[in-house]
């Protein structure tokens, strides 16, 4: 079950469970970012929120963001995120974007950035003129999954490293869990956070992850999980 939150008045957030998706509208069309995790049904949410036709991208490939891709037959995505993307089973054809690209919804552009590290093609939407950063799973203050073949920490602390050049350029970071708008300021703490983890500074806790053991790194500003050494 979904509910929809009017953020202003050409953004709206879809909470789907733990994740969330955000619906931007421009003048002339409207891009849905990501498809949720709980039905096939987000691209039915959005067309019931606005009468423009509506486009989806996501910001990586994980379950809990694609669940209603299938319900458009093309969809923008980077490629670095198509095996992750097919190894789910799901089908569609893939826009690929990346770095550099924007997408003009009519008068709001929105600058495509990549972010890999949480996974090889994740990317950050920068809604331009609002000066709105959506980060997906990168940057956010709940539990950030490090875990798993793909993931890798020392590219995310290069990825967010990166975003220093476009300073200025937002003033909150809206993500996928946990707090809907962070304060673009967590960015060097969960730089700092990573690169403690990766120095062996940091001390984890072994937990349960759907049967896996890992450990979770927790700072006062988000938390990491990732592999046991
Ligand atoms: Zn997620």
């Amino acid at each position: 079950m979904s509910e929809i939150i009017n953020i202003n008045e050409n953004t709206w957030r879809i909470e789907d469970g733990f994740v969330r998706m955000f619906l931007l509208a421009g003048t002339k069309e409207a891009l849905l970012v990501d498809s949720g995790v709980s039905g096939p049904d987000a691209k039915k949410i959005a067309e019931r929120i606005t009468k423009l036709p509506v486009r989806l991208i996501n910001t990586h490939a994980d379950g809990d963001h694609i669940a209603g891709n299938e319900a458009f037959p093309e969809f923008y995505m980077h490629p670095r995120e198509e095996v992750n993307y097919r190894f789910r089973g799901k089908g569609g054809k893939i826009v690929p974007v990346q770095q550099g690209d924007v997408l003009d919804l009519g008068d709001r552009p929105l600058e495509i950035i990549d972010l890999p590290g949480h996974t090889p093609g994740s990317i950050a939407i920068l809604d331009v003129n609002n000066k709105v950063l959506i980060g997906g799973d990168s940057i956010q203050d709940g539990r950030i999954y490090m875990f798993g073949e793909q993931r890798n920490l020392l590219d995310y602390v290069t990825s967010l490293e990166k975003l220093s050049a476009y300073e200025g350029r937002f003033d909150e970071v809206y993500a996928s869990h946990s707090t809907v708008s962070v304060k673009p300021d967590i960015i060097p703490k969960l730089i700092a956070g990573a690169k403690q983890i990766l120095a062996g500074e940091a001390t984890g806790e072994e937990i349960d992850m759907f049967g896996n053991s890992v450990l979770l790194y927790q700072f006062e500003y988000a938390g990491f999980l990732c592999p046991k050494k």
